[in-house]
């Protein structure tokens, strides 16, 4: 794998990775960033930090092929994209509208209740292809495969910054979601502080580490496979589950078969057995309903500081927001006021119609 770091006039900085030949670097000339505000707002009522982040109002909102962001620069174009280049493999830039940046100005409480941090940290864009129509499910192998390993260089390279606690790879798919741009891509926020869902898995994995010994989510993996009635699909390293309680209908996890804390720990085949299972994952959830189901995908692993804890072990979550083919399902008063989910289907009903649409799929059609 190459790669290649280029400076843009406005301090950001873009990464090509490469399998073949290196890019042809064009114009990298971007709008300068304006003075917008960026900090960290602490809510003393919930014990959590909010992101205020007032750039991100100016997002690019779907805009037409022509005018993609994310697509090359090639030439007779409107202007210069993100991507200052005529062609890619994959590419790796800060976020024109981040939510952490590492310039983040200092900021100071107001009151004791009214308390603030810098909002230090990366956000992150990867760009998988320069198609601008294609799907993680549609670029082949090689690609995949060297999407994994960008992953994990972005994350030793980003967990080894003094601003950064955490690493979140994750994407966004699909505009029932709120995705502004179509063009295949997904994002990486380094985030200054342990996000909380992150904070409450680790939490109640020690809780089970030290009531029944070992890891929560080797587990889980095992009682799965015993089972089996949740399972959509597996390969040599990793399994495709609905989980028991699923918050929503179609939630799919990918586990690490072995113990595996983060992208790092994975060996050479298990980073193409996590390519091909994410690709797999994608097929069946678009082979469902033959559209492309939106969802969000999020990757937990271990922390950047600190020891490796006994229950850290690599999975991704993927969650579409739908209940079924032409309904989504909306977070309503419960879910939101109460924090508590209603699932309106058994996960086990849900595992068996994604390994029908998996069946199908593998067998071509
Ligand atoms: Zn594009
Ligand atoms: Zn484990
Ligand atoms: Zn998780």
């Amino acid at each position: 794998m190459k790669r290649t770091r280029i400076e843009r006039p406005d301090g950001r900085y873009v990464y090509f990775y490469s399998l073949g030949a290196e890019p042809q670097v064009s114009d990298v000339s971007a709008p300068v960033r304006k003075g917008e505000q960026i900090e960290l707002r602490w809510n003393p009522l919930l014990d959590e930090q909010v992101i205020v982040s007032t750039a991100r109002q100016e997002r690019t909102f779907l805009p037409p092929p022509e005018y993609c962001p994310l697509c090359p620069t090639r030439e007779g174009l409107h202007m210069a994209t993100e991507i200052p280049a005529k062609d890619f493999e994959i590419a790796v830039f800060e976020n024109r509208f981040p939510s952490f940046r590492p310039d983040a100005p200092e900021v100071s409480d107001d009151s004791p209740l009214e308390r603030r941090a810098r909002a230090a940290g990366v956000c992150e864009v990867v760009v998988y292809t320069p198609e601008h129509d294609a799907t993680l499910a549609s670029l082949d192998e090689g690609r995949l495969r060297l999407l994994v390993d960008v992953w994990a260089d972005r994350y030793a390279e980003l967990s080894a910054r003094d601003d950064v606690t955490y690493v979140f790879v994750f994407e966004n798919r699909g505009k029932e979601i709120g995705v502004t741009l179509t063009h295949p891509h997904g994002q990486i926020y380094a985030f200054p502080f342990v996000p909380p869902r992150a904070e409450r898995e680790r939490a109640s994995s020690e809780r089970f580490a030290r009531d029944h010994g070992g890891c929560l989510m080797c587990e889980i993996v095992r009682a799965e496979r015993a089972r089996r009635s949740r399972i959509v699909t597996e390969n040599d390293a990793f399994v495709a589950y609905v989980p028991f309680a699923a918050r929503l209908p179609y939630e799919v996890h990918v586990a690490a078969l072995a113990h595996r804390p983060s992208l790092l720990d994975l060996n050479k085949r298990e980073r193409a057995d996590l390519a091909s299972m994410l690709r797999v994952v994608q097929a069946t959830y678009d082979g469902l309903w033959r559209s492309p189901m939106p969802y969000t995908m999020s990757m937990h692993q271990r922390t950047s500081k600190g020891e490796a804890a006994v229950g850290d072990h690599l999975h991704v979550e993927f969650v579409p927001p739908c209940r079924s083919r032409d309904k989504l399902k909306y977070l309503a008063g419960v879910e939101t006021g109460a924090g508590t989910f209603i699932n309106d289907t058994a996960p086990e009903e849900k595992a068996a119609e994604l390994r029908h649409a998996h069946a199908q799929w593998s067998a071509g059609g």
